[in-house]
């Protein structure tokens, strides 16, 4: 402490930790320190006028609110102030000297994500991150050696001196009284730039950044007296006025994604509530899948003055891919934040929004199904929980996609509509099957009845998809149906349309007298690790299956409950064996020979836990490979002896 009243103070180690990445590896995209300063100046002067509007009475009202950038070439230094809220002493301190824990962690991690990811998208992400974070100030020092930030609050009883906070970006930092040159309301930063950042002293670089990153900040920027942005608050033109150009501009200011959105809604609405809105639908995957649940919204204004950043009250969580701003007449701008959360007025608009989106996306489905299909692809997985709205359920069914059977690749998507025109003439039934992927539906053995009778099956991919049709119930008076349980005789209706591949003989009545028997046996060396052991009508070419003695519940949602419950038991279920296959008519021979034969334990007990294998069920797979192991050694032994090797 060298002089009086100046306090010496380090940096928490968390923000060291930041400086030390944004000072050393970040250099290739330093211009977005700017675009960092430039959005907290205009932060403190929305802060500043949302507490005026408010009734409150700041220091020197008549003093407009804007930012001055001025750049002096000679000395090298970018200087930033704003007329805003500004920071007592005690908030200098904590404000630029510490980051929220969790803050710091989710960036650092993020961080480290994303310079994994490879050379340009790392640059990209990166600057994406640091805006995300509470951590934009800091970037200051990828471009500066040293920064001064002299702030002087703009309300009374806060007081009214100016301070100022002084470092070096390294591991300290001070705060004293300012005696140099202050606000009269506001802060001023001083960067000093280092000596091979001196590009951003320059006026044209910096009115360039400014267009780049800066264009739509809602309060006038000045560089060197000139004012650089727009400023447009462009949701406001009538749309005939905005080019795409400036949609898109816009959607990248508000959002800090690169790629432009997929499209936009410019809505503008007066019954029942006034409000004109801007609804982008960003041609990238949601955010809040990656971690970031909270972090969806729309910004609310209230006559052009911001209320509130990422507002939930303005659309149902189904539709929370959307990003964009709501700006309505009908709301007091001193709204506190709290009593935005039962408002009516945002409810009203929230029907509004929700019943305008799906005419919207009802509408790109009709008129361009490929471009539909990259929605559903990108947002399909938000959108789907849709079917808990009760009261839109049938439009949100309406906007379902699903792979399925009849379709040629796992991308290719089909509407519950595309799937009832394809359906036979008596079909009234969604047929589904839930499997990680396109692979495991097909292959699974309870497909092959629906495969020989030519009935398409739905293929649901995700956990949540059960839910989802289970919560939709009916869509024009069809129901859902996993095919686990079809009944056997449900689907005689229906012609077979495969050709039964080679004809397999018919059994005589004897031999069907002796496959009885040949099951029972089956069930008694099986014991209680099944409820019954009977012929399968829904097998074409797997010699078994699984299936649930009352059928009610398929077999995943089985395991979302057992999970849910923590109960890692194996269900007992019915063995449904094909009595067309070549395995169990060996074993029907051998059964025949000797029905003692202990070659029949070994085969049953590997076929059942081969169904429990499928099923993801198994649990003991060192047994089930000794005894494959087991089988595999007699096999080669009479593939030998049969070819006489
Ligand atoms: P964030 O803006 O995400 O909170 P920053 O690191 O950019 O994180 O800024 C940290 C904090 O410093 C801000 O939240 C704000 O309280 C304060 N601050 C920064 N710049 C200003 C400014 N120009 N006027 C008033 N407060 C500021
Ligand atoms: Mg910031």
């Amino acid at each position: 402490m060298a002089e009086e009243g100046k306090v010496q103070r380090e940096f928490q180690a968390e923000v060291r930790k930041v400086l030390h990445i944004l000072t050393h590896s970040l250099y290739s995209n330093r211009e977005i320190f700017l675009r960092e300063l430039i959005s907290n100046a205009s932060d403190a002067l929305d802060k500043l006028r949302f507490r005026v509007n408010k009734g409150e009475q700041p220091r020197l009202p008549e003093l407009p609110l804007e930012i001055r950038i001025t750049l002096d070439k000679e000395a090298k230094t970018l200087t930033i102030a704003d007329t805003g809220l500004g920071m007592t002493a005690e908030e200098l301190a904590e404000n630029l000297g510490t980051i929220a824990k969790s803050g710091s962690e989710q960036f650092l991690a993020d961080l480290a994500g994303a310079q994994t990811s490879g050379e340009d998208g790392a640059v990209a992400d990166a600057a994406n991150i640091i805006g995300r974070f509470g951590v934009g100030f800091y970037s200051v020092f990828m471009i500066a050696d040293k920064v001064e930030v002299t702030s002087r609050p703009a309300f009374a009883d806060e007081g009214v001196a100016a301070h100022v906070w002084t470092s070096d970006g390294l591991g300290t930092f001070t705060v004293e009284e300012s005696t140099g040159e202050k606000p009269e309301r506001g802060t001023i930063i001083k960067a000093y730039l280092k000596t091979d950042a001196g590009e951003y002293a320059d006026k044209y670089r910096i009115e360039e950044i400014i267009r780049t990153h800066s264009a739509f900040i809602p309060f006038p920027i000045f560089v060197d007296g000139d004012q650089a942005n727009t400023q447009a608050a462009i949701w406001r033109e009538p749309k005939s006025a905005v080019s795409q150009e400036q949609y898109n501009n816009f959607y990248k200011a508000l959002t800090y994604d690169r790629t432009d959105p997929l499209d936009e809604q410019h809505i503008s609405v007066d019954v029942p509530v006034q409000f004109t809105a801007l609804l982008y639908t960003p041609a990238t995957e949601s955010e809040i899948y990656a971690g970031k649940r909270d972090h969806w919204g729309l910004d609310l204004y209230a006559r052009r003055v911001l209320i509130q950043h990422d507002n939930k009250e303005l659309l149902p969580e189904y539709l929370s891919f959307l990003k964009g701003v709501v700006d309505t007449e009908d709301l007091p701008l001193n709204i506190s934040r709290e009593t935005l959360q039962e408002n009516v007025i945002l409810q009203k608009i929230n029907q509004v929004i929700t019943k305008q989106t799906l005419g919207y996306l009802e509408k790109m489905a009709g008129e361009d199904a490929d471009k539909y299909n990259t929605f559903w692809h990108l947002h399909g997985k938000i959108l789907k929980l849709g079917y808990t709205d009760y009261i839109n359920r049938d439009r949100v069914a309406g906007l379902l996609r699903f792979n399925s059977s009849a379709l040629p690749e796992a991308k290719d998507l089909t509407s519950l509509q595309g799937y009832m025109d394809r359906a036979p003439a008596d079909q009234k039934t969604f047929w589904f099957a839930t499997a990680p992927n396109r692979e495991a539906a097909k292959m699974n053995p309870h497909m092959e009845i629906f495969r020989k009778k030519g009935i398409e099956v739905l293929f649901l991919f995700e956990p949540v998809d059960e839910f989802v049709v289970e919560g939709i119930g009916t869509y024009k008076e069809w129901t859902f149906k996993s095919i686990e349980s079809v009944k056997p005789d449900e689907l005689d209706k229906f012609a077979d349309t495969e050709s039964a591949g080679e004809a397999v003989s018919q059994l005589s009545d004897e031999d069907k007298g002796a496959f009885e028997e040949l099951l029972k046996r089956m069930k008694e060396i099986l014991g209680d690790k099944v409820t019954e052991v009977r012929v399968s009508q829904r097998l074409a070419d797997s010699p078994a299956l699984l299936v649930s003695p009352d059928g009610a519940m398929s077999s995943s949602m089985e395991k979302l409950f057992k999970i849910m419950q923590k109960d890692d038991s194996i269900p007992v279920k019915v063995l449904e064996v094909n009595r067309e296959n070549p395995l169990l008519r060996n074993m029907l021979a051998i059964f025949k020979a000797d029905n003692t034969d202990p070659a029949l334990e070994s085969m049953t007990r590997a076929l059942f836990d081969s169904c429990l294998l499928m099923d993801g069920y198994l649990k003991d797979p060192q047994s089930f490979a000794l005894q494959l192991n087991g089988l595999l050694t007699n096999a080669s032994a009479w593939y030998k002896e049969v070819k006489k090797i």
